[in-house]
């Protein structure tokens, strides 16, 4: 038994108490039918030499491809970045997918799982590493029992050798889809960012050069390769190449994952996409990358979104690609509330920026008579500057936007 239970024993009792409910297995493409359809061709190929890894770099970086977690790193130069420390190297998989509204990892595993292990079986060829560990959040329990299912038999037809795969449950923190807290979590101890340098490239897990992909990231590699970076890059607009999926939600009329090019409009993602608002609604403000991207407003609707360029002159980022949108009837302090509060019961607490800040910020955006702006200002970039990680530098991002762009909802 090679996986590693993470759930609290309080957990536990609450299951055993409520009784445990049946996990539906959605209709999905097993190994066979994707084998048929030309499923692992590539890794043969690959393996074989015929397609050398030189090649997979320069193939991943001319197409650029990004990492699709949030980070936005190119995928190509990862590869060159991991395999240029000496080994043994490792590899993990991150399927924790807690950034709020996204929810395309999820749709990929449940429909085409080996499209994924394709991608990171090649990674993994590409970079040597001895292992690959995919951290898989517990609350997908459809797709833990496919990942099972598949990972045994990638054994049995001699595609991973036995243990190569090694799947691990999260427990539903936030931040263990924190790479670094990630890799804490997968060595058995308490998900808590680690200080960086090193980065992870040089030493991640168990101290080893590590290579670290989003699941969908992984989930491109396959067509990327076969039909070529151009390919890949075209779906993009210009200076903005690749396709990306969008998760959207909120108050639009059909809301879900929406493949589209990146560098795409929130306007369009509304209109084009989603059959425009959803009825009565009028489009107020969006979140352009789930709850730690910012919240924009209407009349930011066409900036091109994509990591960096306008979006980050504007203090935001488009990190998961969760997008939330919100109407009239919405109100951003209300919003922006309940972020905060989300990022103060997620800080891990290691640190006193995040810890004490979070809590701090909540506490005065509350008090609506003694409302301090110049408190709140000087809170979020002590924030910003002195949190470990993401979390506590990001935290702040809705309520910078709440008081440049939102004054009338104070
Ligand atoms: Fe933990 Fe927050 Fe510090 Fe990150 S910023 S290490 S989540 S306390």
């Amino acid at each position: 038994n090679r996986e590693v239970d993470h759930a609290s024993a309080e957990g536990l009792l609450q299951m055993a108490a409520e009784g445990e409910t049946e996990t539906v297995v959605p209709d999905y493409t097993g190994l066979g039918s994707y084998r048929a359809s030309g499923g692992y061709r590539l890794l043969e190929r690959v393996r074989s030499g015929e397609v050398s890894v030189d090649t997979l770099i320069e193939t991943m970086q001319s197409a650029g491809l990004r990492g699709l977690g949030g980070a936005g790193f190119p995928a190509g130069r990862k590869w060159s970045i991991v395999r240029s420390y000496p080994g043994p190297r490792l590899m993990s998989i991150n399927g924790d997918e807690g950034e709020p509204g996204t929810f395309k990892d999820r749709i990929y595993l449940e429909r085409d799982p080996h499209r994924t292990f394709e991608g990171a079986l090649v990674a993994a060829h590409a970079v040597e590493a001895e292992r690959i560990y995919f951290y898989m959040r517990d609350e997908y329990p459809a797709v833990l029992q496919i990942l099972r299912t598949e990972i045994a038999a990638l054994e049995a037809a001699g595609l991973a050798a036995p243990g190569f795969i090694e799947l691990r449950r999260g427990a539903g923190a936030y931040i263990c889809g924190e790479e670094s807290a990630m890799l804490e979590s997968i060595e058995g101890k308490r998900g808590l960012p680690r200080h960086r340098p090193p980065y992870i490239a040089e030493a991640g897990l168990f101290g080893r050069p590590t290579l670290n992909h989003n699941v969908e990231t992984l989930w491109w590699v396959r067509d990327i390769v076969e039909q070529g970076p151009e390919w890949f890059a075209k779906k993009g607009r210009p200076d903005h190449p690749g396709v990306r999926s969008w998760s959207v939600s909120g108050r639009v009329r059909e809301p879900g994952v929406k493949l589209a090019p990146a560098g795409v409009t929130v306007r369009e993602l509304i209109d084009d996409y989603c059959g425009g608002m959803a009825e009565g609604h009028e489009f107020k403000a969006y979140l352009p990358g789930g709850a730690s991207g910012g919240i924009l407003p209407s009349s930011m609707g066409d900036i091109p979104l994509d990591f960096g360029g306008e979006l980050a002159r504007q203090g935001a980022f488009v990190g998961s690609h969760a997008i939330v949108i919100f109407s009239q009837v919405d109100s951003v302090k209300d919003v922006t509330l309940n972020l905060l509060n989300f990022f103060k019961h997620e800080s891990c607490g290691q640190c006193t920026p995040c810890r004490e800040g979070t809590e701090k910020m909540v506490t005065l955006l509350k008090t609506q008579d003694k409302f301090d702006e110049a408190t709140v200002r000087d809170l979020e970039m002590v924030m910003r500057d002195a949190s470990i990680c993401g979390l506590g530098q990001a935290a702040p991002n809705p309520v910078n936007h709440l008081l440049t762009h939102f004054r009338e909802d104070l």
